[in-house]
C-alpha cells in the first residue's frame, strides 16, 4: 500500500465525533479489526473500532452496505477474512473508510441503521480476535538481549555470537494466548533456590511481564516454500500488543538446554484490536543499521521498522492508579518483522493463517525504557518505587497494562490496551 492510499490521509475526519479527538486511539485512519459480543449471550462477530464505538461488520454485510466475496463477518474470529488475502482486506478497508467519512450520509443520516451498526465499546465484550494455530516468539531487541546476557552470563560478552546473525526465536504455546482483560494465575513449577541441591515445587516467586508486539500471518506459505525477505511484509495482516508473561525463576532452572517451556507457556496476553499494515504504513521508518551485514536471505532494501510509541503501567494490588514504569519504541528493534518471517521459513517451515509472531521484549537504551521487570529492577535487586510501595516482581492482584500508538499529525493510530491481572497460584501438592 502506498503513501497515496486515501484511507490514511491525515486530514480525514469521521462523523463519529469521538474518533476525531487528537488522543483517540481509533481515528478513521486506523480501522483496526476485532471480535466482540455486543451484549451478554449475543453471537460473536467482527467489528472495527472507531472512536469509542465499534462498527458491526456483520450488520453491514447482512444489510448489503458492505460488499464481500463471501460472508466473512458473522464469525468468532478474523480468520475467514484474513484468509481472503490483501485484495479483500483493501476493498473492505476502503468501503469502511468511505462509510465512516464525515461527508458520507449513508449511515450518518440514517438513525435506524446507525443504531444497529454502532455498538458502544463500553457495553461490548471483546474476545480473542484470531484463532491462533501457532505462536512463535522472537528475541530481537539488541538492548534486551544485552541486558539479559549481562544479568545471567557475562557482562563483557553479553551478546552470544549467533545473536547478530540470526533473528533468535522459539516455538511458543498458542493454546494459552488470551485476550486483554483475562486474569492469569501465577504459575507453579520447579524452582531451584540458591544453595539448594534439588529444586522445590512452588508458586513462581519472580513473575514478570514482557513488553512485545505481535504480528499475524494473513498469507501463509507452504512447506518447502520459504518466504523471501522482500515478500515477507505483504503476508502480514496486522499487529497487536503482546505481554509474554514470564516466570523468571522457573525459566532460570529449566531453560538449559532447550529454552523456556513452563516459564512462558502458562499465558500470553494480546490486545483485542488488530491494527493493519495499511494503517501503519505512514509510520514506516528506517530500522537500526546492522553490523555485520546479514546473510543474503536476511537482506532487504528500504525502511522496514515502524514508529510505535510503547508504554507499560503497573497498578499495584489495592491501588486505584497505575504507575507508568517504562516507555520505549518498536522502531529500535534490531531485527525487522520481515527478517523474522524470512528466517522462520528459510528451513522450509510452513505457516498458517492466524499464526502469531512475537517481537521479543522491546527495550531501549536507558533504564526507563526497559520492557521487563527483570531489567527494570536488575533481577529484583533494585525494586521499583511505585509511590508508597515497591515492586521487585509482580505480586498477586497487580495489574499490568501495555499501551501503544503511532503519532500522526493531529491524530494517533493506537493499539488500545493489553491488560492482565495476576491471580494467586493454585494450591501446590508439593
Ligand atoms: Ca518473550
Amino acid at each position: 500500500m502506498s503513501k497515496n492510499d486515501p484511507t490514511i490521509a491525515a486530514d480525514l475526519r469521521s462523523w463519529v465525533e469521538t474518533a476525531n479527538a487528537a488522543d483517540s486511539h481509533f481515528p478513521i485512519q486506523n480501522l483496526p479489526y476485532g471480535v466482540f459480543r455486543p451484549a451478554a449471550g449475543a453471537q460473536p462477530r467482527v467489528g472495527v473500532a472507531i472512536g469509542d464505538q465499534i462498527l458491526d461488520l456483520s450488520y453491514l454485510e447482512r444489510s448489503g452496505l458492505l460488499r464481500t466475496p463471501a460472508p466473512l463477518f458473522a464469525a468468532a474470529s478474523l480468520n475467514p477474512f484474513m484468509a481472503r488475502g490483501p485484495e479483500t482486506w483493501r476493498s473492505v478497508r476502503a468501503q469502511i473508510s468511505s462509510l465512516l467519512a464525515a461527508g458520507t450520509p449513508t449511515l450518518r443520516d440514517d438513525a435506524a441503521a446507525r443504531a444497529q451498526a454502532l455498538v458502544p465499546q463500553s457495553s461490548a465484550t471483546l474476545l480473542l480476535p484470531v484463532e491462533i494455530p501457532g505462536y512463535t516468539d522472537f528475541y530481537s531487541s539488541k538492548e534486551h538481549a544485552t541486558n539479559v546476557g549481562a544479568l545471567f552470563r557475562d557482562p563483557k560478552n553479553a551478546l552470544l555470537p549467533n545473536w547478530l546473525e540470526i533473528p533468535i526465536g522459539y516455538n511458543g504455546r498458542a493454546s494459552s494466548v488470551v485476550v486483554s482483560g483475562t486474569p492469569v494465575h501465577r504459575p507453579n513449577g520447579q524452582i531451584k533456590l540458591p544453595g539448594q541441591e534439588r529444586p522445590v515445587f512452588s508458586p513462581c516467586l519472580k513473575l514478570d511481564f514482557e513488553l512485545e508486539t505481535g504480528f499475524f500471518i494473513g498469507v501463509p506459505n507452504g512447506m518447502a516454500e520459504p518466504v523471501a525477505c522482500s515478500d515477507a511484509e505483504s503476508r502480514i495482516f496486522g499487529m497487536v500488543l503482546l505481554n509474554d508473561w514470564s516466570a523468571r525463576d522457573i525459566q532460570a532452572w529449566e531453560y538449559v538446554p532447550l529454552g523456556p517451556f513452563n516459564a512462558k507457556g502458562f499465558a500470553t496476553t494480546i490486545s483485542p484490536w488488530v491494527v493493519t499494515m495499511d494503517a501503519l504504513e505512514p509510520f514506516r521508518t528506517r530500522q537500526p543499521a546492522q553490523d555485520p551485514e546479514p546473510l543474503p536471505y536476511l537482506r532487504h532494501d528500504g525502511s522496514h521498522a515502524f514508529d510505535i510509541h510503547l508504554e507499560v503501567a503497573l497498578r499495584p494490588q489495592g491501588r486505584e492508579r497505575a504507575v507508568t514504569i517504562a516507555r520505549t519504541n518498536f522502531k529500535t528493534m534490531y531485527w525487522t518483522m520481515a527478517q523474522q518471517l524470512a528466517h522462520h521459513t528459510v528451513s522450509g517451515c510452513n505457516t498458517r493463517v492466524g499464526d502469531l509472531m512475537g517481537s521479543g521484549t522491546i527495550s531501549g537504551t536507558d533504564a526507563g525504557s526497559y520492557g521487563s521487570l527483570l531489567e527494570l529492577t536488575g533481577n529484583g535487586k533494585q525494586p521499583l518505587d511505585l509511590g508508597g510501595t515497591t515492586r521487585a516482581f509482580i505480586e498477586d492482584g497487580d495489574e499490568v497494562t501495555l499501551t501503544g500508538w503511532c503519532q500522526g499529525d493531529g491524530y494517533r493510530v493506537g493499539f488500545g490496551e493489553c491488560s492482565g491481572t495476576i491471580l494467586p497460584a493454585l494450591p501446590t501438592q508439593g
